[in-house]
């Protein structure tokens, strides 16, 4: 391996202290802590562990962790009516509504009506137009806000570096596309569609895989020295039956050899997914509190 293995276990690490240490700062100035609403609906078990390792993270950083699980057969009405109370209670700065909803549902209608200012998740259309307009009120997805930070960490500035973005989802691909034209890098989205995927790849200085497709991108898609980031989070078979592994969208272990450095999958973007959320709350709590909001 020649690549820089880019740690974000270590980064989003270090990014959870700075928020404890900000939550406490802004519990001290408001008289009360940040706080984070989230919203389950059914069992999900999914779903259940990512709420649990967020509720703890929330917790962990000195912020407060509000919990509404609902019933699977709870209905949009009345989940749309506590996103209503949530939206109204000053003591919640950020809400967070778990996906993917049951199919009775209307994901879109049910993001539409929280606060743009408390969507701590970045889904609502208010948060990506802002993004798109460069507006600075955007509160912006995690995951790519987490790509960012360790791009930032790894090459400082941005300008000028072209960009291969391969996903455009309105989860990541997009909303990292839209970061990364913010950083004056020259941007190119590629999809499903797109003709000769490796060519394009082998062009990028910076390459970013949100694809879900287990080790799609290999070590010749991949120029000399590029910064790859790893976004993919792909469940296989393990070694051993009834086990698992997790692997990335890149097979690491030949793009190792060419890139000059590279996330690894798990330990990569992962952890800061969660980083980002806190940081996120923390900055809806300082803005509904009329205070300057952190970086
Ligand atoms: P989506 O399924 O919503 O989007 C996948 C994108 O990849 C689509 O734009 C699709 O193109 C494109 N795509 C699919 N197949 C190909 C292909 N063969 N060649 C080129 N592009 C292709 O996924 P998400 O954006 O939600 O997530 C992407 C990955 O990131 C997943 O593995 C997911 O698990 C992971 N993830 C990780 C997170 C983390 O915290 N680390 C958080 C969120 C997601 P088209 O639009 O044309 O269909």
């Amino acid at each position: 391996m020649s690549a820089r293995r880019i740690d974000g276990k270590a980064a989003a690490a270090a990014l959870r202290a700075r928020v404890a240490g900000l939550a406490q700062s802004f519990a001290a100035a408001t008289g009360r802590p940040a706080g984070l609403a989230t919203v389950l609906v059914g069992e999900d078990p999914a779903s259940q562990v990512y709420i649990r390792s967020k509720r703890a993270a929330t917790a962990e950083a000195g912020m407060r962790s509000d919990h509404h699980p609902l019933d699977a057969g709870t209905s949009e009405t009345e989940l749309l009516a506590l996103i209503e109370r949530l939206n109204a209670d000053p003591a919640v700065d950020g809400i967070l509504v778990q996906l993917p909803l049951p199919a009775h549902m209307d994901a879109a209608r049910v993001i539409a009506t929280i606060d743009p200012d408390k969507d701590v998740d970045g889904f609502h259309v208010v948060n990506a137009g802002r993004l798109a307009v460069g507006d600075p009120a955007a509160l912006v997805p995690c995951t790519p806000l987490g790509c960012l930070h360790l791009l930032k960490a790894e090459l400082g500035d941005l300008s000028g570096l072209h960009a291969v973005v391969i996903g455009r989802s309105n989860i990541v691909g997009k909303p990292m596309a839209m970061l990364l034209l913010g950083e004056s890098c020259t941007v190119t989205i590629a999809h499903s569609r797109t003709r000769d995927l490796p060519a394009i790849c082998r062009e990028a200085d910076i390459l970013v895989a949100a694809v879900g497709r287990p080790e799609m991108v290999k070590a010749d898609w991949i120029k000399p020295g590029a910064t790859v980031i790893d976004v993919g989070i792909n469940r296989l078979p393990g070694a051993e039956p009834g086990k698992s592994r997790l692997v990335g969208d890149v097979a690491f272990a030949e793009a190792a050899e060419v890139a000059g450095a590279i996330t690894p999958v798990p330990g990569g973007v992962g952890p800061m997914t969660i980083a980002m959320l806190l940081r996120n709350t923390l900055v809806a709590a300082h803005r509904r509190a009329g205070l300057p909001a952190p970086e």
